[in-house]
């Protein structure tokens, strides 16, 4: 799945459309002998959830083209001999203001930071707290609606893993664990509202969301990003 978002990145570009994305993360993926998990996943429509702007996450792939400056977060997950894999990640669309891209990056930072916790032997939630105390000193708030996950012969299960809270809490990591860390973090405020369609998350003061998300075992090494090329 690694494959086919490198491949996305390669064809975003301004004038592009999401639905071009969403059919080439799909013939990829299908191509490669994976199934799209979103699609159909709980009446989802489309293999991929892409995210522009102001959307948070679950944005429905249209024919609005990309424009210059914009950013696209795109959430892809597959199927694939009998387990799910789950990756996200917020692409640049030509060059961004000072302030998107700090956004964006901080975002990215803060998954990577949040992984390093993911080892035998630590608490599920300084994973949360190594995103929330990342973000939120550099101006960024944490959505609080949405939340990572464990993940394995299902999309999505047990424990939820919230991108806020203090450290030191919750159930004990251990080897073999399975985990989707996906922090959504706002240029503003933590607010989220659902449009009319049903799924699409938008920010409620309107202003960007970046949105970066792994599949990441937890080894006797410490932990692998399954996710990644
Ligand atoms: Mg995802
Ligand atoms: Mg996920």
């Amino acid at each position: 799945m690694a494959e086919t978002l490198a491949l996305l990145e390669s064809h975003v570009r301004p004038g592009v459309t999401t639905a071009e994305l969403n059919r080439l993360a799909e013939d990829e993926c299908r191509r490669q002998g994976g199934k799209p998990a979103f699609k159909g996943y709980g009446g989802f429509p489309y293999a991929i959830c892409s995210s522009p702007n102001d959307r948070v996450v679950h944005g429905f792939p249209d024919d609005t083209p990309l424009q210059e400056g914009d950013i696209l977060s795109i959430d892809f997950g597959v199927f694939y001999k009998g387990f799910y894999g789950d990756s996200a990640i917020t692409f640049a669309v030509g060059v961004l203001d000072d302030e998107t891209q700090r956004l964006v990056t901080a975002t990215r930072e803060s998954l990577y930071l949040a992984i390093k916790y993911a080892v035998p032997n630590g608490r599920l939630s300084d994973v949360s707290h190594a995103v929330q105390s990342w973000v939120e000193p550099k101006g960024f708030s944490v959505v609080r609606e949405f939340v990572g996950h464990g993940i394995g012969r299902n999309l999505h299960e047990a424990p939820q893993i919230p991108n806020y809270g203090k450290a030191g809490q919750g159930p004990l990591l251990k080897t073999g664990m399975v985990l989707a860390i996906e922090p959504m973090i706002n240029a503003g405020m933590p607010g989220v509202k659902i449009l009319e369609d049903g799924w699409t998350a938008v920010t409620q003061d309107g202003k960007r969301s970046a949105h970066f998300e792994h599949t990441v075992a937890i080894t006797d090494n410490g932990p692998e990003v399954l996710t990644r090329l």
